[in-house]
C-alpha cells in the first residue's frame, strides 16, 4: 500500500480520542513503525510511583529520567526490559503522566528518545506512525501529515470508562478526570497540545460519531489525496 517510503505521519489529539488505535492500526496496514510517544510519560510516572516519588516534586521526578530505558516493540512497552505495557495503562500511570509530562527536563529526554527512535526507523526506510500531543509541534514538526484526531469530551469519557470496565466508576468523575489532563496538556507552557491545529497544517477529524473503521477510512483518504500512499 504504502508508495513513498521513510516519512512519518504525525497524530495529535486529547486523552481518549482513538489516536492509540488509529495509530498502531495505521502502522500495520502501512507496514511501518508505531510510535507511541505517551508511553515515554506514562514510564515516568510509573518509575515515579515504584520509587515512592511524589509527582509533584520536579526534582524528585527528574531523578528517575536516568533509569528510563525504554524499547517500543509493535504495541508493547519494554521497560529496563520489563514489558510494562499494562501497568502503564493503569488510572494511576495515566492521570500522573499529565502531572509529569509538564516539566521542561522530562519533556527534553522524551522528545530526544522520541526523536531518536523514530529516525532509525526512518533510516530503515520505515513509515513512522507517531502519536501524542507534540508530534507535529515539537517532535516531528517536518511530519508528511499531521492529524488531529478528536472527539466530544463525554463520547471520550464514556470510552474511558468501556476501557476500564472492571474498575466501577462514574461518567461525572470521568469526565472531570478527563477534563483536568486535557487542561494540563493544553495549557503547559512546553510542548502543549496544540490548541489551533487548523491554522498549524493538521487535518482535523472529530471521531464522535464514526467507528474505528470509518475513522481509519477518513485517514486513508486523506493521506491518498496528498499522494503519501496509494
Ligand atoms: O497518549 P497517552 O494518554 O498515553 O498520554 C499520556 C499522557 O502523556 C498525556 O496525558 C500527556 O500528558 C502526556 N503526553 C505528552 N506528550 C506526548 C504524549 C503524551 O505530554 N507526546
Amino acid at each position: 500500500m504504502a508508495e513513498n517510503k521513510g516519512f512519518v505521519i504525525a497524530i495529535d489529539g486529547p486523552v481518549a480520542s482513538g489516536k492509540g488505535a488509529l495509530a498502531a492500526q495505521l502502522a500495520k496496514k502501512l507496514k511501518g513503525f508505531y510510535l507511541y510517544t505517551g508511553a515515554m510519560y506514562r514510564s515516568v510516572a510509573f518509575l515515579c510511583i515504584e520509587k515512592g516519588i511524589d509527582l509533584e516534586n520536579e526534582s524528585d521526578v527528574e531523578s528517575v529520567l536516568s533509569d528510563l530505558n525504554i524499547e517500543l516493540e509493535n504495541d508493547r512497552v519494554i521497560l529496563n526490559g520489563q514489558d510494562v505495557t499494562e501497568r502503564l495503562n493503569e488510572p494511576d500511570t495515566a492521570s500522573g503522566s499529565s502531572v509529569v509530562g509538564v516539566y521542561p527536563n522530562v519533556r527534553q529526554v522524551a522528545v530526544l528518545k522520541q526523536q531518536e527512535i523514530g529516525e532509525k526507523a526512518i533510516k530503515n526506510g520505515k513509515i513512522v506512525v507517531a502519536e501524542g500531543r507534540d508530534i507535529g509541534t515539537v517532535v516531528f514538526p517536518n511530519a508528511a501529515a499531521k492529524i488531529y484526531l478528536t472527539a466530544r469530551p463525554e463520547i471520550r469519557a464514556k470510552r474511558r470508562m468501556e476501557q476500564f470496565i472492571t474498575q466501577k466508576k462514574d461518567l461525572t468523575k470521568e469526565l472531570q478526570n478527563l477534563k483536568t489532563r486535557d487542561k494540563r496538556d493544553t495549557e503547559r507552557e512546553v510542548g502543549p497540545l496544540p490548541s489551533d491545529p487548523e491554522n498549524l497544517g493538521y487535518f482535523i477529524l472529530d471521531n464522535s460519531d464514526l467507528t474505528e473503521d470509518q475513522t481509519m477510512e477518513k485517514v486513508l483518504g486523506e493521506l491518498k489525496k496528498r499522494n503519501l500512499i496509494i
